[in-house]
């Protein structure tokens, strides 16, 4: 009997093995969106699992042509570059997508007081994080075109179809986002979007449901740090991913994923440093139009959602430490975070305290509850 038993066992075993060997790992890499992207997939067979990556890469390019503020053609370059009205209002209508983005960062502007505003646009582009040419600009230049960021202004004034209910922005569906309806727009003149803290999480999103659409059941996808994973690995596994070190060398922390995303924003990322010293990153504060000045290095944001997740990582950062933490005690804790400071400090979470390993020697640690 006893005997019988391990046969099942040991049968089960090599029928997991074959299967979890059968599936065949096929990497993509390619540039969008500013940024290198690679995509995982395991698939049946290597040509399936390419498919869906290519399918991925032509969803994130169609994107990127929507959301671009650069490319002259695209949707955010004609809401930014739109005429106004004797009123001083522009209309504009605008597709599905940027309908979705512009209504879910209206959510995340309310949410976090402001913190996240992707109307900051004009006051980004005064300090030349737009072009590379860095300048330091003046207090009156700075409080003029912040004039222009008050993102509340914006109205979704018309859907040009039947709309599903937007479900809340922590179980956003993003085949619904598909469904999403064109619609009309008005916007103030001066004002001028730039979804470059959210856009990638959404692609991300959009990625994991094409590959989800294309059968795949198991996938990485590495969008300059956006790391997003679909499923576990093939042998049932999560995927390991690591905190990247804003000192530089080995990541300091791995954290063990399955179907979420860990998204960081790092004032290591890009920043330059002005003619009076000092250091000057690219996540702004909406309320003095200067990039943010706080003793964070990194926040990182553990979750399922590409979108919040994007959204929040720059958000926090621009709260800092204390603000992170009661935002994250008062949305009911319902995402996981890992933030770095200036002083070596490392704080996280309660609930990553099972999937977190620490690989660098911290000053000191703190776990938040
Ligand atoms: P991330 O690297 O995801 O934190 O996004 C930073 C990018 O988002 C910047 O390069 C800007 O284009 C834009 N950005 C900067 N500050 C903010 C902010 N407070 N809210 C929304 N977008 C921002
Ligand atoms: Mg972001």
């Amino acid at each position: 009997m006893k005997n019988e038993r391990s046969l099942v066992f040991f049968l089960i075993f090599c029928i997991l093995l074959i299967t979890s060997c059968s599936q065949k790992m096929e990497s993509t890499s390619f540039t969008a969106m500013n940024t290198y992207m690679t995509v995982k997939t395991y698939g049946k067979n290597a040509k399936s699992a390419a498919a869906a990556n290519k399918l991925v890469k032509q969803e994130v390019e169609r994107l990127e042509k929507i959301f671009s503020t650069t490319i002259e053609d695209s949707e955010v370059y004609r809401i930014n570059n739109s005429v106004p009205d004797n009123n001083g209002f522009s209309t504009i209508s605008v597709m599905p997508e940027t309908t979705y983005l512009i209504e879910k960062s209206l959510e995340l502007y309310k949410l976090t007081n402001g913190a996240f505003n992707p109307a900051l646009y004009p006051v980004i582009k005064e300090w030349g994080f737009t072009t590379g040419d860095y300048k330091i600009p003046s207090k009156e230049k700075i409080s003029q075109l912040l004039e222009f960021s008050d993102f509340s202004k914006i109205e979704i004034s018309e859907k040009l179809m039947s709309t599903p209910p937007l479900d809340s922005i922590l179980k956003a569906d993003h085949d619904k986002a598909l469904s999403s309806t064109a619609s009309i727009i008005t916007k103030p003149i001066g004002m001028q979007l730039d979804f470059g803290a959210i856009g990638k999480g959404f692609a991300g999103d959009r990625a994991i449901a094409v590959l989800r659409e294309a059968g795949a059941k198991s996938a990485l996808l590495d969008f300059g740090g956006n790391i997003q994973v679909l499923g576990t690995k093939p042998d049932g596994s999560d995927w390991t991913v690591g905190i990247k070190n804003p000192w530089g060398g080995q990541p300091v922390a791995a954290v063990k994923l399955r179907d979420s995303c860990m998204i960081t924003s790092g004032g290591y990322e890009r920043f330059f440093t002005g003619e009076d010293g000092k250091k000057y990153i690219h996540i702004f504060d909406s309320k003095t139009g200067r990039p943010v000045k706080n003793d964070l290095e990194s926040v990182t944001i553990i979750c399922r959602e590409g979108i919040y997740g994007d959204a929040l990582s720059t958000s926090l950062f621009v709260m800092g430490l204390d603000k992170a933490i009661d935002f994250w005690q008062q949305r009911g804790r319902d995402f996981n975070f890992v933030i770095i400071t200036k002083d070596k400090s490392l704080v996280y979470t309660a609930a990553l305290e099972k999937s977190i390993s620490l690989l660098f020697d911290f000053d000191s640690v703190q776990i938040v509850k």
